[in-house]
């Protein structure tokens, strides 16, 4: 197991959530590296980018959205790593879970970094991206911030012009099942599992009947 899902795997119950719990990264052989980006409707809305790196994805918060004019920074906030399996998750986590709501599968491709190699870009805190999905398509800059007030702060910077125009009706669907966050929340989905002192009363009922 990847010791740097620990935190991950710490905030879920995987009987409650449909979130994967992630097996052991097959090591692949050097190559194109995925993202993807998730819309997460939650206590407070926001997008997710999550870098394939390391047997793992690196996750940002990003409160505010991913800047797409030239010039534009906005505040990423580093989470906990997510397995792998997280590409391609998409659905409704049950009230009650951590981090609770709606989620969009928002954009995939796969992302290429210029200068070091991955990994030592996120250790220096400097990422240049080049990403390929089907609506980022261009050049940002993730730099940590990190020392000037909040723990795991980053900065998302838009470096040039996306090359694509999208319309907004694009941009509010997943690239995964073509719904908006709207028809992902309305969409019946996994059943919130009933409550744990009512699962066990049932099997004390069974365990007790006659
Ligand atoms: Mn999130």
């Amino acid at each position: 197991m990847n010791a740097s899902l620990q935190d991950y795997r710490a905030k879920r119950d995987f009987s409650r959530t449909d979130e994967p719990a992630g097996r052991p990264a097959p090591s692949r052989p050097l190559g194109k590296m995925r993202f993807v980006v998730h819309k997460h409707k939650a206590n407070h809305s926001h997008y997710d980018l999550r870098l394939e790196m390391a047997g793992v994805l690196k996750s940002w918060a990003i409160p505010k959205g991913i800047p797409m004019d030239k010039g534009e920074a906005q505040l990423a906030l580093e989470l906990e790593d997510h397995p792998l399996e997280y590409r391609g998750f998409e659905g409704i986590i049950p009230l009650g879970n951590y981090a609770a709501g709606t989620v969009q599968l928002w954009d995939r491709g796969t992302y290429k970094v210029s200068g070091f190699a991955a990994g030592e870009s996120w250790q220096q805190g400097k990422i240049s991206l080049l990403l390929q999905g089907k609506k980022l398509r261009g050049h940002w800059r993730l730099v940590r911030t990190e020392g000037e007030g909040i723990k795991n702060s980053w900065l998302l910077i838009k470096t040039a012009e996306n090359l694509l125009r999208l319309s907004s009706a694009e941009l509010d669907r997943s690239v995964l099942s073509g719904k908006t966050i709207a028809e992902l929340a309305g969409s019946p989905g996994h059943p919130p599992p009933p409550p744990r002192s009512g699962l066990k009363a049932k099997l004390k009922a069974l365990m007790t009947r006659p």
